[in-house]
């Protein structure tokens, strides 16, 4: 069994929206994505990491510029050595409290955590609006759907495709 989840969070990392602004946005998705499971709106006290699962491709340095692939089939490929690293700094629960910078394994740099990207995207957040399962072709909402619940939570929405 694997499971497919549809996360969209704030392009705005401080953002969250009101209380009724997520019921409200909650329910609107799961009306969406009928077949969806575990269709609920969170808050985090602390930032969070909102990952890809096992979609993690690459990621995008935002110093030197390049992308660096991880490499899951190479022993001590640098790229996954650093993700296993972040990977096991990030709490269980998503928390990166204990994470404040990285160095880059492409060019030495001291980055903060947050402003990497990465391929598939994942991203950081106070807020994530999340389904399980939806069923969807690319499992992703269509520019229309993204905008209708942008406009519910009052703020411009990423989406984050995991699977586990
Ligand atoms: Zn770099």
């Amino acid at each position: 069994m694997s499971d497919d989840v549809l996360s969209l969070i704030p392009i705005d990392q401080e953002f969250v929206p009101s209380s009724a602004a997520r019921e409200k946005a909650a329910a609107l998705l799961q009306e969406m994505l009928p077949d969806g499971e575990m269709c609920e709106a969170k808050v985090y006290d602390q930032l969070h990491f909102i990952d890809q699962g096992e979609n993690c491709e690459a990621v995008l340095c935002p110093s030197c510029g390049r992308r660096f692939e991880i490499d899951y089939f190479t022993e001590n490929d640098r790229g996954l050595t650093w993700w296993l690293e972040m990977s096991e700094a990030i709490a269980k629960d998503g928390s990166i409290k204990d994470v404040q910078t990285t160095t880059m394994p492409c060019c030495g740099a001291g980055l903060p955590f947050t402003s990497l990207e990465f391929d598939w995207p994942a991203g950081f957040a106070h807020f994530a609006l999340s389904i399980w399962n939806s069923n969807v072709a690319d499992g992703l909402l269509t520019v229309a759907q993204l905008g209708m619940l942008e406009e519910v939570l009052g703020c411009k929405l990423k989406q984050i495709r995991a699977h586990y």
